[in-house]
């Protein structure tokens, strides 16, 4: 690789940051609000300074925004360096940590970074978190992963369900309920994880901001547990870890709060027609709820999916069952996506 006299041009070290068929991460197709861009540029003029030592005020900013106690909410590198620092917090090298197959892909290295045996569990043939199976299996665990939206699915268990499987999970086994994709689901289809987590002093819910709020790559995440758990968590907190865009992205986003959730619908209604207009081709998508949609592999099918969109052009991510997610996108993108699954129909 041959270094650059000048500043790097953005295009060439993320090709995917201007690619509007770039699919295959989840991402937001927006850009960051003028008024976040405007507080981060404001921000940079004082990179020469430290950040907080750990996250206090990102902290107590994202409590009160959620409505929880300062002293629930873990803050990390992305949702990723959240789950790591938990995974470090509550478990020893050799435990066992139980997930679903395919899951976001994150959990099998982080599981391995943290020296865990993983054991997964399939997923119904809806997509979903086969519960029974994975209460079974959370026997001997000491960590088990639930995703609501899942991941690559997009499927929903009902709150139900949810309650009647952390009530069947040991005391001592962690649940991680993993809230990634949540601020697109509908008021009615949300679950109330504050009181859950108090509740079930077990469990911590895991978000980001990488995908309703569009920041995927200032890599900003939270958790929030009841709070003797938060305070376990908090413990493997590193010092200077969360950069200062961090706490001034965050607190802008929330500020804009309205522009957002107008794009969050935008993007709703995007997967919505999106799956219905698959539907209408005859081809089945999974039940999603999040900014993807899954479409499995088939037996029998002349084309198998990864080769059908690699030939369109369009970047989506391939699953081991001959499935693919595809990010929902600009209209652009969706017209993309929809013309290279119909010339598979001629
Ligand atoms: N959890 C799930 C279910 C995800 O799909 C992702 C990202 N694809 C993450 C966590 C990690 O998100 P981030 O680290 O960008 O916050």
């Amino acid at each position: 690789m041959t270094v650059p006299d000048g500043p790097p041009d953005l295009r060439d070290v993320f090709p995917t940051a201007v690619d509007p068929m770039a699919l295959s991460l989840n991402e937001n197709p927006f850009p960051p609000l003028p008024a976040v861009r405007a507080a981060l540029t404001d921000c940079l003029g004082v990179a020469n300074r430290y950040p907080e030592f750990l996250p206090e005020r990102m902290r107590a900013l994202i409590a009160a925004r959620i409505g929880v106690g300062d002293d629930q909410v873990v803050i990390g590198t992305g949702a990723t360096g959240v789950i790591l620092q938990v995974l470090h917090a509550l478990t020893a090298p050799g435990d066992t940590m139980v997930m679903t197959a395919p899951t976001f892909d994150g959990y099998p290295i982080l599981a391995q970074m943290a020296r865990l045996r993983p054991v997964t569990v399939p997923l119904d043939v809806h997509g979903r978190h086969d519960l029974d199976a994975m209460a079974a299996a959370a026997r001997t665990a000491r960590v088990v992963v639930l995703c609501r939206p899942h991941n690559p699915t997009g499927t929903i268990e009902t709150a139900e369900d949810i309650e009647r499987f952390l009530a069947r999970v040991g005391p001592d086994t962690a649940v991680l309920l993993d809230e990634a994709y949540v601020e697109f689901l509908t008021p009615s289809e949300r679950i109330d994880t504050r009181a859950l987590v108090l509740r079930f002093p077990n469990v911590v819910v895991i978000r980001t901001f990488s995908k309703a709020y569009g920041l995927a790559g200032l890599r900003i995440g939270y958790g929030f547990c009841a709070p003797a758990l938060a305070r376990r968590c908090w413990t493997m907190q590193l010092p200077f870890g969360v950069g200062l865009t961090g706490l001034v992205a965050a607190d802008a986003c929330y500020r804009a709060e309205g522009e957002l959730r107008q794009r969050i619908l935008t993007i709703a209604g995007e997967r919505r027609r999106l799956r219905a207009r698959l539907s209408a081709l005859g081809v089945y998508s999974t039940d999603s709820r999040a900014n993807f949609v899954y479409l499995p592999g088939a037996a029998g099918r002349r084309e198998a999916w990864p080769a059908v969109f690699d030939a369109a052009g369009v970047r989506v991510r391939a699953y081991a069952d001959g499935g693919v997610r595809i990010t929902v996108g600009t209209e652009q993108s969706t017209r993309a996506v929809l013309s290279a699954v119909a010339a598979t129909m001629v």
